[in-house]
C-alpha cells in the first residue's frame, strides 16, 4: 500500500507501507479522499510549527475518508462497504480528562498525522488505514468521499463556534478567510449569527468566503480597513482568529465591543498582547483546539446535505503528485482546499 511520508522539510516520498494488524474492535478502511491542511502544509514546508518538530518519518494526512473493507470480529458499528469520515482523533478514555468528559485534553491522546508525541502518530494519506470503529463514522449513500474528508475541519469550526457561547444575533468577525475561516462563517451562519464579516490580506480567499456566506469580506491589506468598526469602543460581539497572524490578533481588540469575546483557533507567530484593552473591555480571550463530539455533528451535518462545503475545493490531485499537491494548497492566489484522490 503507497502513503505520502515526509522525511524532513520538503522531502515527501510516496512510500509503500504496510497495514498495521486489525484488533476485534477494528476497521481497514479503504482511502478515498484527503484534504491537505494547513498543519500539513507547516510539516511539508516548515518541518513542524513551533516546539513540535518532525523527528522521525511521519505519514501526513488527518482529512480523511474512505470505505470500509474489513471488520474485527466485534465490530458493531460499521459494515464492510460503508463509506465513512475517518476520525483522525483517538482519546485514551482512561484518563482523569477522558473520565471528566474532556477528551480534548487527554492525557494520552493520538491524532493522525502528528508529530506531537514519539513515536509519531502516523497520518492517513495512505490507500488503507486501520483504526478502532469509534473512529469510522457513516455518510449517507449520497455522500461522496470529497465531502466526508470535510468532517475533520468543520469539525475544528463547530467547536469553535461552541467555545463562542450562543452567536444567536451575534455579529461576528472572522480573521483569515483560508479554509478554517470560511468554515467558521459556515458554522456561524448555522449557529445564528446575524452579521459576518471576514478578513485577509489576500483576494482570492475573500472571494471564496463571500461564496461561502459571509455578507462582507474585507482585504485588511491596509490596517485602516477595519477602522470604521472601532468607533463607540468596538462592534463586533465575537471574534474568531483563524489566520495564526499577530497582526490579525491585535487588529481585531480594536473593534470587539465591551464584554466581548476573541476565540483563537489559529496557532502562528507569538504576539505579545496588549492587556490593558481586553482588561478595560472586559473582553474574554478563548482558546479552541480541535473537537471531540462535534465530528459526529460535522459528519450528520454534511451527511444529510445540510452544508455544502464543495465550493472550498479548488483541485483533487492524485496521491502519485502528493508534492504538486502540497506546493499547489500553499498557493493561497490559486486554492483553498487540495484533496489527494486514491487508488
Ligand atoms: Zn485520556
Amino acid at each position: 500500500m503507497r502513503a505520502a511520508v515526509l522525511h524532513a522539510q520538503r522531502d515527501l516520498r510516496i512510500e509503500t507501507v504496510a497495514l498495521p494488524a486489525m484488533g476485534p474492535n477494528d476497521v481497514e478502511v479503504r482511502i478515498e479522499a484527503g484534504g491537505i491542511c494547513g498543519s500539513d502544509l507547516h510539516y511539508y514546508f516548515d518541518g513542524g510549527f513551533g516546539a513540535i518538530r518532525i523527528r522521525e518519518p511521519l505519514v501526513l494526512g488527518h482529512e480523511i475518508s474512505g470505505t470500509v473493507v474489513r471488520a474485527g470480529a466485534e465490530v458493531r458499528r460499521v459494515q464492510p462497504g460503508q463509506r465513512v469520515a475517518v476520525n483522525p482523533s483517538l482519546a485514551c478514555g482512561r484518563c482523569r480528562y477522558c473520565q471528566e468528559g474532556k477528551q480534548i485534553h487527554c492525557l494520552d491522546g493520538r491524532f493522525y498525522g502528528s508529530a506531537m508525541r514519539m513515536p509519531h502518530v502516523q497520518g492517513g494519506f495512505r490507500e488503507a488505514l486501520v483504526c478502532n470503529e469509534a473512529q469510522a463514522v457513516p455518510v449517507s449513500a449520497a455522500t461522496t468521499a470529497a465531502q466526508a474528508a470535510f468532517g475533520e475541519p468543520f469539525a475544528v469550526c463547530l467547536h469553535a463556534v461552541r467555545r463562542a457561547g450562543s452567536l444567536l444575533g451575534k455579529r461576528v468577525l472572522i480573521t483569515g478567510s483560508g479554509p478554517i475561516g470560511a468554515l467558521t462563517a459556515v458554522a456561524a451562519r448555522l449557529a445564528g449569527a446575524v452579521e459576518i464579516v471576514i478578513t485577509d490580506v489576500a483576494e482570492a480567499p475573500l472571494a471564496a468566503a463571500r461564496r461561502m456566506g459571509a455578507d462582507a469580506a474585507i482585504n485588511v491589506t491596509d490596517p485602516a480597513a477595519l477602522s470604521r468598526y472601532a468607533a463607540d469602543k468596538g462592534y463586533f460581539d465575537v471574534v474568531f482568529e483563524a489566520s495564526g497572524n499577530g497582526k490579525a490578533l491585535l487588529g481585531a481588540l480594536p473593534v470587539v465591543r465591551p464584554m466581548g469575546s476573541v476565540v483563537i483557533i489559529g496557532i502562528g507567530e507569538e504576539v505579545p498582547i496588549p492587556i490593558s484593552v481586553p482588561v478595560v473591555k472586559e473582553i474574554e480571550l478563548r482558546g479552541t483546539f480541535r473537537f471531540h463530539d462535534e465530528f459526529a455533528l460535522s459528519v450528520e451535518l454534511i451527511s444529510a446535505g445540510k452544508v455544502d462545503l464543495m465550493p472550498l475545493v479548488s483541485a483533487t490531485i492524485p496521491l502519485s503528485d502528493a508534492r504538486e499537491a502540497f506546493e499547489l494548497a500553499a498557493d493561497r492566489s490559486r486554492a483553498m482546499k487540495v484533496q489527494l484522490a486514491f487508488g
